[in-house]
Protein backbone atom coordinates (compact mmCIF):
# COMPACT_ATOMS: atom_id res chain seq x y z
CA UNK A 1 0.00 0.00 0.00
CA UNK A 2 1.33 3.12 -1.34
CA UNK A 3 1.26 6.02 1.71
CA UNK A 4 4.06 8.44 0.87
CA UNK A 5 2.09 11.43 0.45
CA UNK A 6 0.44 10.56 3.97
CA UNK A 7 3.72 9.99 5.06
CA UNK A 8 4.62 13.10 4.08
CA UNK A 9 1.71 15.16 5.40
CA UNK A 10 2.03 13.72 8.73
CA UNK A 11 5.79 15.06 8.75
CA UNK A 12 4.92 18.15 7.67
CA UNK A 13 1.98 18.61 9.66
CA UNK A 14 4.03 18.18 13.22
CA UNK A 15 5.52 21.14 12.39
CA UNK A 16 2.25 23.32 12.65
CA UNK A 17 -0.37 20.96 14.71
CA UNK A 18 0.33 19.55 18.06
CA UNK A 19 1.19 16.08 17.52
CA UNK A 20 0.39 16.03 13.71
CA UNK A 21 -3.67 15.27 14.36
CA UNK A 22 -6.49 16.86 15.69
CA UNK A 23 -7.75 14.24 17.99
CA UNK A 24 -5.03 11.97 19.87
CA UNK A 25 -6.93 8.54 19.16
CA UNK A 26 -5.96 9.32 15.09
CA UNK A 27 -1.91 8.71 16.08
CA UNK A 28 -2.66 4.81 16.73
CA UNK A 29 -3.36 4.67 13.18
CA UNK A 30 -0.48 2.19 11.43
CA UNK A 31 1.66 2.28 9.10
CA UNK A 32 0.99 6.10 9.53
CA UNK A 33 -1.95 8.58 10.23
CA UNK A 34 -3.86 8.34 6.75
CA UNK A 35 -4.94 12.08 5.01
CA UNK A 36 -7.84 11.79 3.43
CA UNK A 37 -9.43 13.94 0.36
CA UNK A 38 -12.44 12.95 -0.19
CA UNK A 39 -15.27 10.32 0.27
CA UNK A 40 -18.50 9.08 -2.04
CA UNK A 41 -21.09 6.59 -0.45
CA UNK A 42 -19.04 3.98 1.22
CA UNK A 43 -15.58 5.09 0.24
CA UNK A 44 -13.38 7.02 1.22
CA UNK A 45 -10.16 8.03 -0.47
CA UNK A 46 -6.57 9.31 0.92
CA UNK A 47 -3.75 11.49 -0.52
CA UNK A 48 -1.63 8.68 -1.90
CA UNK A 49 -5.39 7.82 -4.25
CA UNK A 50 -5.84 4.61 -2.30
CA UNK A 51 -9.60 3.99 -1.64
CA UNK A 52 -10.62 2.66 0.99
CA UNK A 53 -14.35 0.83 1.68
CA UNK A 54 -14.87 2.56 5.10
CA UNK A 55 -16.01 1.15 8.13
CA UNK A 56 -14.18 3.46 10.41
CA UNK A 57 -17.53 5.99 9.18
CA UNK A 58 -14.97 8.91 11.15
CA UNK A 59 -15.99 6.89 14.74
CA UNK A 60 -19.13 6.70 13.95
CA UNK A 61 -20.97 9.77 12.70
CA UNK A 62 -21.33 8.91 9.07
CA UNK A 63 -23.97 6.84 9.12
CA UNK A 64 -25.73 7.91 5.90
CA UNK A 65 -22.01 7.62 4.35
CA UNK A 66 -19.61 10.12 2.49
CA UNK A 67 -21.26 12.92 0.66
CA UNK A 68 -24.99 11.73 1.00
CA UNK A 69 -26.93 13.47 -1.77
CA UNK A 70 -30.13 14.89 -0.01
CA UNK A 71 -27.68 15.63 2.79
CA UNK A 72 -25.14 17.35 0.99
CA UNK A 73 -28.57 19.02 -0.66
CA UNK A 74 -30.33 20.00 2.38
CA UNK A 75 -26.54 21.53 3.97
CA UNK A 76 -26.00 23.27 0.58
CA UNK A 77 -29.75 25.39 1.14
CA UNK A 78 -28.98 26.12 4.86
CA UNK A 79 -25.79 28.00 3.92
CA UNK A 80 -27.41 29.94 1.71
CA UNK A 81 -29.65 31.06 4.20
CA UNK A 82 -27.15 31.63 6.91
CA UNK A 83 -24.67 29.38 8.45
CA UNK A 84 -25.15 30.93 11.94
CA UNK A 85 -27.02 33.17 14.16
CA UNK A 86 -26.68 33.83 17.66
CA UNK A 87 -30.37 34.13 17.52
CA UNK A 88 -32.91 31.08 17.77
CA UNK A 89 -34.44 29.66 14.77
CA UNK A 90 -37.14 27.67 13.94
CA UNK A 91 -34.69 24.85 12.58
CA UNK A 92 -34.19 24.16 16.38
CA UNK A 93 -38.07 23.63 16.77
CA UNK A 94 -38.33 21.64 14.32
CA UNK A 95 -35.48 18.77 15.71
CA UNK A 96 -36.33 19.08 18.93
CA UNK A 97 -40.19 18.47 18.34
CA UNK A 98 -38.35 15.30 15.90
CA UNK A 99 -36.37 13.90 18.91
CA UNK A 100 -39.03 14.65 21.58
CA UNK A 101 -41.13 12.24 19.39
CA UNK A 102 -38.43 9.51 18.92
CA UNK A 103 -36.73 9.78 21.60
CA UNK A 104 -38.83 7.28 23.70
CA UNK A 105 -37.97 8.79 27.12
CA UNK A 106 -36.90 12.76 26.08
CA UNK A 107 -39.92 14.82 26.71
CA UNK A 108 -37.53 17.99 26.36
CA UNK A 109 -34.25 18.38 24.74
CA UNK A 110 -31.18 20.83 24.61
CA UNK A 111 -28.45 20.54 21.69
CA UNK A 112 -24.46 21.14 22.15
CA UNK A 113 -21.29 20.46 20.13
CA UNK A 114 -19.82 17.30 21.04
CA UNK A 115 -21.05 13.93 23.20
CA UNK A 116 -18.36 14.65 25.47
CA UNK A 117 -20.24 18.58 26.30
CA UNK A 118 -23.84 16.16 26.10
CA UNK A 119 -22.52 14.49 29.44
CA UNK A 120 -20.87 17.18 30.59
CA UNK A 121 -24.41 18.97 30.85
CA UNK A 122 -25.91 15.75 32.05
CA UNK A 123 -24.06 14.97 34.76
CA UNK A 124 -24.35 19.06 35.99
CA UNK A 125 -28.01 18.76 35.70
CA UNK A 126 -28.29 15.21 37.13
CA UNK A 127 -26.16 16.89 40.76
CA UNK A 128 -28.41 20.19 40.51
CA UNK A 129 -31.75 18.00 40.14
CA UNK A 130 -30.53 15.68 43.23
CA UNK A 131 -28.46 17.58 45.08
CA UNK A 132 -26.09 14.71 45.40
CA UNK A 133 -22.72 15.04 43.77
CA UNK A 134 -21.18 11.34 43.42
CA UNK A 135 -21.54 9.38 39.80
CA UNK A 136 -21.56 5.56 39.46
CA UNK A 137 -19.90 5.12 35.79
CA UNK A 138 -18.14 1.48 34.40
CA UNK A 139 -15.41 0.35 33.52
CA UNK A 140 -14.76 -0.11 30.18
CA UNK A 141 -17.16 2.73 29.16
CA UNK A 142 -16.38 5.89 27.32
CA UNK A 143 -18.27 9.29 28.84
CA UNK A 144 -15.70 12.01 26.46
CA UNK A 145 -12.41 13.94 27.61
CA UNK A 146 -14.07 15.85 30.11
CA UNK A 147 -12.18 15.73 33.35
CA UNK A 148 -14.89 15.03 35.67
CA UNK A 149 -15.81 11.81 34.05
CA UNK A 150 -12.68 10.51 31.81
CA UNK A 151 -10.98 7.49 33.46
CA UNK A 152 -11.53 3.88 33.78
CA UNK A 153 -11.25 3.25 29.57
CA UNK A 154 -8.67 1.03 28.06
CA UNK A 155 -6.04 4.00 26.09
CA UNK A 156 -5.30 0.90 23.73
CA UNK A 157 -6.24 3.11 20.03
CA UNK A 158 -3.58 5.22 21.68
CA UNK A 159 -0.11 2.83 22.87
CA UNK A 160 -1.80 -0.33 21.56
CA UNK A 161 -2.05 -1.83 24.62
CA UNK A 162 -4.78 -1.87 27.16
CA UNK A 163 -2.83 0.00 29.37
CA UNK A 164 -5.00 1.30 31.82
CA UNK A 165 -7.22 -2.38 32.68
CA UNK A 166 -7.49 -2.90 36.12
CA UNK A 167 -6.67 0.49 37.54
CA UNK A 168 -9.89 2.03 38.34
CA UNK A 169 -10.45 5.89 38.60
CA UNK A 170 -7.00 6.90 36.93
CA UNK A 171 -7.05 10.20 35.55
CA UNK A 172 -7.04 9.34 31.91
CA UNK A 173 -4.72 12.00 31.04
CA UNK A 174 -1.77 14.02 32.11
CA UNK A 175 -2.61 17.05 33.49
CA UNK A 176 -6.29 15.91 35.04
CA UNK A 177 -6.55 16.21 38.54
CA UNK A 178 -6.79 13.04 40.53
CA UNK A 179 -9.44 15.42 42.79
CA UNK A 180 -11.31 15.95 39.63
CA UNK A 181 -12.56 12.21 39.74
CA UNK A 182 -12.97 12.56 43.93
CA UNK A 183 -17.28 12.38 43.18
CA UNK A 184 -16.36 8.82 40.09
CA UNK A 185 -17.53 5.70 41.49
CA UNK A 186 -16.72 2.79 39.00
CA UNK A 187 -18.10 -0.37 38.67
CA UNK A 188 -18.13 -3.90 36.86
CA UNK A 189 -20.50 -3.67 34.66
CA UNK A 190 -23.33 -6.65 33.65
CA UNK A 191 -22.94 -7.35 37.46
CA UNK A 192 -26.47 -6.33 39.09
CA UNK A 193 -25.32 -7.19 42.70
CA UNK A 194 -22.58 -5.09 42.92
CA UNK A 195 -24.73 -2.35 41.38
CA UNK A 196 -27.41 -3.65 44.17
CA UNK A 197 -24.77 -2.98 47.00
CA UNK A 198 -23.35 0.05 45.78
CA UNK A 199 -26.66 2.18 45.19
CA UNK A 200 -28.31 0.43 48.29
CA UNK A 201 -25.11 1.73 50.31
CA UNK A 202 -24.55 5.00 49.10
CA UNK A 203 -27.86 6.16 47.72
CA UNK A 204 -27.76 9.34 50.11
CA UNK A 205 -24.37 10.56 47.98
CA UNK A 206 -24.74 9.22 44.31
CA UNK A 207 -26.72 11.50 41.86
CA UNK A 208 -26.81 9.81 38.84
CA UNK A 209 -25.99 6.33 36.97
CA UNK A 210 -24.46 6.64 33.76
CA UNK A 211 -24.12 3.73 30.90
CA UNK A 212 -23.82 2.66 27.84
CA UNK A 213 -26.48 0.53 27.28
CA UNK A 214 -24.26 -1.45 25.15
CA UNK A 215 -20.95 -1.90 26.57
CA UNK A 216 -20.10 -0.35 22.40
CA UNK A 217 -16.61 1.02 23.88
CA UNK A 218 -15.10 -1.93 25.19
CA UNK A 219 -16.36 -5.36 23.47
CA UNK A 220 -20.05 -4.25 21.96
CA UNK A 221 -20.84 -6.29 24.72
CA UNK A 222 -24.85 -6.97 25.64
CA UNK A 223 -26.50 -5.79 28.84
CA UNK A 224 -27.19 -9.29 30.58
CA UNK A 225 -30.98 -10.36 30.60
CA UNK A 226 -32.99 -8.26 32.99
CA UNK A 227 -29.46 -6.12 34.13
CA UNK A 228 -30.75 -2.43 32.79
CA UNK A 229 -34.31 -3.06 33.92
CA UNK A 230 -32.80 -3.96 37.19
CA UNK A 231 -30.35 -0.67 37.14
CA UNK A 232 -33.75 1.45 35.92
CA UNK A 233 -35.90 0.20 38.95
CA UNK A 234 -33.23 0.25 41.50
CA UNK A 235 -32.21 4.38 40.01
CA UNK A 236 -36.09 4.76 40.33
CA UNK A 237 -36.37 3.41 44.20
CA UNK A 238 -33.64 4.91 45.29
CA UNK A 239 -33.94 9.13 43.88
CA UNK A 240 -30.65 8.38 41.46
CA UNK A 241 -30.76 10.04 38.31
CA UNK A 242 -30.30 7.17 35.35
CA UNK A 243 -28.24 8.58 32.51
CA UNK A 244 -28.33 6.49 28.69
CA UNK A 245 -25.11 7.52 26.80
CA UNK A 246 -26.61 7.10 23.35
CA UNK A 247 -24.11 8.63 21.71
CA UNK A 248 -22.96 5.35 19.96
CA UNK A 249 -26.13 3.37 20.00
CA UNK A 250 -28.44 6.68 19.59
CA UNK A 251 -29.95 6.70 15.95
CA UNK A 252 -27.77 3.31 15.60
CA UNK A 253 -29.77 0.51 16.81
CA UNK A 254 -32.90 2.50 14.95
CA UNK A 255 -34.61 6.08 15.67
CA UNK A 256 -35.03 5.53 18.95
CA UNK A 257 -32.09 4.34 20.07
CA UNK A 258 -31.50 1.35 22.76
CA UNK A 259 -33.77 2.64 25.11
CA UNK A 260 -36.05 1.96 22.05
CA UNK A 261 -34.76 -1.25 20.97
CA UNK A 262 -34.98 -2.13 25.13
CA UNK A 263 -37.96 -0.71 25.88
CA UNK A 264 -36.51 1.22 28.59
CA UNK A 265 -36.77 4.60 29.76
CA UNK A 266 -33.66 6.80 31.11
CA UNK A 267 -33.82 9.85 33.07
CA UNK A 268 -31.66 11.88 30.77
CA UNK A 269 -29.94 10.68 27.28
CA UNK A 270 -26.60 11.75 25.41
CA UNK A 271 -26.96 11.64 22.03
CA UNK A 272 -23.71 12.43 19.43
CA UNK A 273 -21.91 11.40 16.59
CA UNK A 274 -24.46 9.78 13.96
CA UNK A 275 -27.25 12.23 15.13
CA UNK A 276 -26.15 15.07 12.45
CA UNK A 277 -24.70 12.26 10.01
CA UNK A 278 -21.34 13.78 10.33
CA UNK A 279 -22.01 17.56 10.75
CA UNK A 280 -20.69 18.59 14.99
CA UNK A 281 -23.76 18.20 17.06
CA UNK A 282 -24.93 16.38 20.39
CA UNK A 283 -28.37 16.80 22.54
CA UNK A 284 -29.73 16.14 25.63
CA UNK A 285 -32.75 15.19 26.10
CA UNK A 286 -34.84 13.78 29.11
CA UNK A 287 -37.78 14.20 31.51
CA UNK A 288 -39.58 17.34 31.72
CA UNK A 289 -39.08 18.16 35.47
CA UNK A 290 -35.55 17.63 35.18
CA UNK A 291 -34.80 19.40 32.43
CA UNK A 292 -36.64 22.26 33.89
CA UNK A 293 -33.80 22.91 35.43
CA UNK A 294 -32.41 24.93 32.72
CA UNK A 295 -35.59 26.85 32.10
CA UNK A 296 -35.68 27.77 35.32
CA UNK A 297 -32.07 29.13 34.75
CA UNK A 298 -30.62 26.76 37.74
CA UNK A 299 -28.67 24.86 35.45
CA UNK A 300 -26.64 26.95 33.05
CA UNK A 301 -26.30 25.76 29.62
CA UNK A 302 -24.04 27.45 27.42
CA UNK A 303 -22.15 27.28 24.13
CA UNK A 304 -21.97 30.13 20.84
CA UNK A 305 -22.41 27.66 18.07
CA UNK A 306 -24.71 25.28 20.19
CA UNK A 307 -28.36 24.75 17.78
CA UNK A 308 -26.75 26.16 14.76
CA UNK A 309 -28.09 26.42 11.61
CA UNK A 310 -25.86 24.21 9.75
CA UNK A 311 -25.75 21.17 12.40
CA UNK A 312 -29.22 21.43 12.91
CA UNK A 313 -30.43 21.16 9.26
CA UNK A 314 -27.99 17.91 9.38
CA UNK A 315 -29.57 16.18 12.24
CA UNK A 316 -33.16 17.02 10.37
CA UNK A 317 -31.77 15.45 7.15
CA UNK A 318 -30.31 12.74 9.03
CA UNK A 319 -33.17 12.00 10.71
CA UNK A 320 -35.62 12.12 7.87
CA UNK A 321 -33.49 10.40 5.47
CA UNK A 322 -33.35 7.43 8.49
CA UNK A 323 -36.90 7.51 8.92
CA UNK A 324 -38.00 7.10 5.65
CA UNK A 325 -39.90 3.15 4.86
CA UNK A 326 -40.81 3.10 8.58
CA UNK A 327 -36.79 2.50 9.55
CA UNK A 328 -36.16 -0.34 6.75
CA UNK A 329 -32.61 1.18 6.72
CA UNK A 330 -31.89 0.02 10.15
CA UNK A 331 -32.99 -3.55 9.01
CA UNK A 332 -30.62 -3.42 5.72
CA UNK A 333 -27.81 -2.23 7.57
CA UNK A 334 -28.19 -4.75 10.49
CA UNK A 335 -28.84 -7.37 7.09
CA UNK A 336 -25.27 -5.82 6.23
CA UNK A 337 -23.15 -6.37 9.88
CA UNK A 338 -25.03 -9.88 9.65
CA UNK A 339 -23.39 -11.29 6.38
CA UNK A 340 -20.39 -9.64 7.99
CA UNK A 341 -20.10 -11.00 10.97
CA UNK A 342 -20.53 -14.54 9.75
CA UNK A 343 -18.38 -13.89 7.40
CA UNK A 344 -16.27 -12.97 9.80
CA UNK A 345 -16.70 -16.36 11.91
CA UNK A 346 -16.07 -18.63 9.13
CA UNK A 347 -12.76 -16.91 8.66
CA UNK A 348 -11.83 -17.89 12.02
CA UNK A 349 -12.67 -21.43 11.86
CA UNK A 350 -11.42 -21.31 8.33
CA UNK A 351 -8.04 -20.31 9.88
CA UNK A 352 -8.40 -22.16 13.06
CA UNK A 353 -7.54 -18.35 14.91
CA UNK A 354 -9.87 -18.01 18.44
CA UNK A 355 -11.73 -15.11 17.97
CA UNK A 356 -15.28 -13.74 18.94
CA UNK A 357 -17.74 -11.23 17.30
CA UNK A 358 -19.58 -9.76 18.90
CA UNK A 359 -22.90 -7.41 16.98
CA UNK A 360 -25.98 -5.56 17.77
CA UNK A 361 -27.72 -3.88 14.90
CA UNK A 362 -25.08 -1.94 12.39
CA UNK A 363 -22.15 -2.07 14.43
CA UNK A 364 -19.48 -5.11 15.95
CA UNK A 365 -16.80 -5.68 17.38
CA UNK A 366 -14.05 -8.39 16.39
CA UNK A 367 -11.35 -9.82 19.01
CA UNK A 368 -9.10 -12.03 18.97
CA UNK A 369 -9.16 -14.00 22.15
CA UNK A 370 -9.24 -17.65 23.74
CA UNK A 371 -12.13 -16.87 25.61
CA UNK A 372 -15.35 -18.52 24.28
CA UNK A 373 -17.61 -15.68 24.68
CA UNK A 374 -17.29 -11.50 25.81
CA UNK A 375 -19.74 -10.97 27.69
CA UNK A 376 -17.61 -8.83 30.37
CA UNK A 377 -14.58 -5.79 30.60
CA UNK A 378 -12.36 -9.06 32.07
CA UNK A 379 -12.95 -11.43 28.94
CA UNK A 380 -12.79 -7.98 27.04
CA UNK A 381 -9.22 -8.00 28.56
CA UNK A 382 -7.98 -11.23 27.25
CA UNK A 383 -8.20 -10.16 23.39
CA UNK A 384 -4.69 -8.98 21.32
CA UNK A 385 -5.06 -6.05 20.64
CA UNK A 386 -1.88 -5.54 19.30
CA UNK A 387 -2.40 -8.56 16.77
CA UNK A 388 -5.91 -6.97 15.68
CA UNK A 389 -4.09 -3.81 15.15
CA UNK A 390 -1.64 -5.69 12.74
CA UNK A 391 -4.86 -7.02 11.61
CA UNK A 392 -6.19 -3.55 10.97
CA UNK A 393 -3.14 -2.89 8.88
CA UNK A 394 -3.28 -5.68 6.75
CA UNK A 395 -6.78 -4.93 6.39
CA UNK A 396 -5.70 -1.27 5.07
CA UNK A 397 -3.27 -2.08 2.17
CA UNK A 398 -6.51 -4.81 1.46
CA UNK A 399 -8.58 -1.57 0.67
CA UNK A 400 -10.40 -1.64 3.75
CA UNK A 401 -10.65 1.14 7.06
CA UNK A 402 -11.50 -0.43 10.31
CA UNK A 403 -10.32 0.92 13.54
CA UNK A 404 -7.03 0.17 14.83
CA UNK A 405 -8.93 -1.51 17.80
CA UNK A 406 -12.94 -1.38 18.17
CA UNK A 407 -16.31 -0.94 16.63
CA UNK A 408 -16.98 -1.40 12.75
CA UNK A 409 -19.74 1.00 11.93
CA UNK A 410 -22.10 0.26 8.85
CA UNK A 411 -23.21 2.83 7.10
CA UNK A 412 -26.78 2.88 5.01
CA UNK A 413 -24.78 3.11 1.77
CA UNK A 414 -22.22 -0.13 2.60
CA UNK A 415 -23.58 -3.35 -0.28
CA UNK A 416 -23.54 -6.69 -1.19
CA UNK A 417 -20.66 -6.22 -2.99
CA UNK A 418 -18.82 -4.23 -0.31
CA UNK A 419 -19.11 -6.89 1.99
CA UNK A 420 -18.12 -9.82 -1.04
CA UNK A 421 -14.78 -7.50 -1.11
CA UNK A 422 -13.91 -7.16 3.15
CA UNK A 423 -14.77 -10.64 3.13
CA UNK A 424 -12.28 -11.43 0.43
CA UNK A 425 -9.59 -9.05 1.99
CA UNK A 426 -10.33 -10.90 5.45
CA UNK A 427 -9.49 -13.85 4.06
CA UNK A 428 -5.98 -12.51 3.39
CA UNK A 429 -5.57 -10.31 5.82
CA UNK A 430 -6.36 -13.51 8.81
CA UNK A 431 -4.08 -15.75 6.40
CA UNK A 432 -0.79 -13.85 6.31
CA UNK A 433 -2.01 -12.76 10.20
CA UNK A 434 -1.74 -16.40 10.78
CA UNK A 435 1.71 -16.97 9.20
CA UNK A 436 3.23 -13.82 10.78
CA UNK A 437 2.24 -15.46 14.41
CA UNK A 438 2.73 -19.18 13.45
N1 LIG B 1 -20.01 8.89 24.92
C1 LIG B 1 -19.76 7.78 24.19
C2 LIG B 1 -20.52 6.52 24.49
C3 LIG B 1 -18.81 7.81 23.17
O1 LIG B 1 -18.55 6.70 22.48
C4 LIG B 1 -18.15 9.04 22.89
C5 LIG B 1 -17.13 9.14 21.77
N2 LIG B 1 -16.61 8.00 21.28
C6 LIG B 1 -18.44 10.15 23.68
C7 LIG B 1 -19.39 10.05 24.67
C8 LIG B 1 -17.75 11.46 23.44
O2 LIG B 1 -18.18 12.02 22.24
P1 LIG B 1 -17.30 13.10 21.47
O3 LIG B 1 -16.11 12.38 20.93
O4 LIG B 1 -18.23 13.61 20.40
O5 LIG B 1 -16.94 14.15 22.45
Amino acid sequence: MKCDLSTKNFEKSRHYLAGGVSSSLRSSMKPVPLFATSGKGSRLRDVDGNEYVDYLLAYGPLILGHCHPQLTEDLKSQMKKGYTYGLQHAGEIELAKLLVDIIPSAERVTFSGSGTEAVMLALRIAKSFTKKTKIVRFQGHYHGWSDSIFTSFPTADMNNNYSSGGKLTVPGTSGQSEKSLEDIIVLPWNNTEVLEETLYARRNEIAAVITEPVMCNSGCILPKEGYLERMRELTEELGIILIFDEVITGFRLGLGGAQGRFNIKPDLTTMGKAIAGGIPLSAVGGRKDIMALIEEGKVNHLGTLNGNPIAVAAAISTINILSAQHGAVFDRMERTALDLVEGLRNLLEKHQIKGVVNQIGPVFHLMFTNCDVVTSYDEFMTSDSKAYQTFAEKMLSEGVLIRPNGLWYISTEHSNQDVKNTLEAADRAIASLVKEYS
